[in-house]
């Protein structure tokens, strides 16, 4: 039975991939995610069922529209196989259970927020609001707990606001957008206080490791400013998956 599971998740997580990458075309241009059917930004040409399969249909077309043979995103592609790795990934930690199904789903928050983040240097509030409330009403049930949940986003959102206060304070400049507040504040509801803290940590050490390495390439300057939403979002999904493994590691050092 086990192949046969792990075949469903892969194929689901490609189709949730697929309404992933509508989100993080439309979100940004508060445009609606239900309405109307997927068409070429270019020449408005409606998708057929069969220019929209998860990335076969990209190869199939070898990166262009039908119509105008206008270059697609390779997003695309790539958002689809991602989110299908990170299904079947979290069915190799997890198993079919509850929580399974609450961490795909945050895990699918992450990924939009990641890659809308990366473009626009935005976070939605559509994403981030409702994830607080839905990661809290979930941890009712599931871990981490109500009560680990509501300090997680108390935590969450009140350092990362105190920091942004601080640092317009002494420097003038907005360091963050409360964007990057409330984000955190959602992995504070998924996933609690000590994670969320971890999450911080090693969002902030990434952030500095991939800034050092693009100012090294020469892509970018002292000023440039690395999003850190989307180091958030690799830093929550690996806590999502491993935190409590990492943590349990590290703490029994002591
Ligand atoms: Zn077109």
């Amino acid at each position: 039975m086990i192949p046969l599971q792990v075949v469903f998740i892969a194929l689901l997580g490609l189709l949730i991939g697929s309404f992933l990458n509508v989100c993080i075309h439309r979100l940004p241009l508060k445009q609606s995610i239900v309405f109307p059917a997927s068409r070429c930004p270019h020449c408005g040409h409606v998708l057929a069922w069969y220019d929209n399969i998860p990335v076969l249909s990209y190869g199939a077309l070898g990166g262009r529209c039908r119509a105008c043979a206008a270059a697609i995103s390779i997003r695309y592609p790539i958002v689809e196989a991602l989110t299908s790795a990170v299904f079947m990934w979290h069915w190799w930690v997890f198993g079919l259970q509850p929580l399974f199904a609450v961490r795909i789903a945050f895990a699918c928050a992450l990924i939009v927020l990641f890659a809308i983040d990366l473009e626009y240097q935005i976070l939605p509030d559509v994403i981030t609001l409702p994830g607080i409330v839905v990661g809290f009403a979930c941890s009712l049930f599931l871990p981490p707990g109500p009560l680990m949940s509501l300090a997680g986003i108390v935590a969450g959102g009140g350092v990362l606001w105190l920091i942004a206060e601080v640092w317009l304070r002494l420097r003038k400049v907005d360091a963050m957008g409360f964007g990057d507040v409330k984000m955190l504040a959602m992995v504070g509801a998924f996933l609690g206080l000590k994670l969320v803290i971890f999450v911080f940590v090693l969002s902030t050490i990434l952030g500095g490791i991939v800034g050092v390495v693009l100012i090294g390439a020469r892509r970018a300057d002292m000023a440039t400013r690395v999003p850190f939403g989307t180091m958030l979002a690799v830093g929550a999904l690996v806590a999502s998956l491993y935190g409590d493994a990492i943590l349990g590691w590290y703490l029994s050092r002591f």
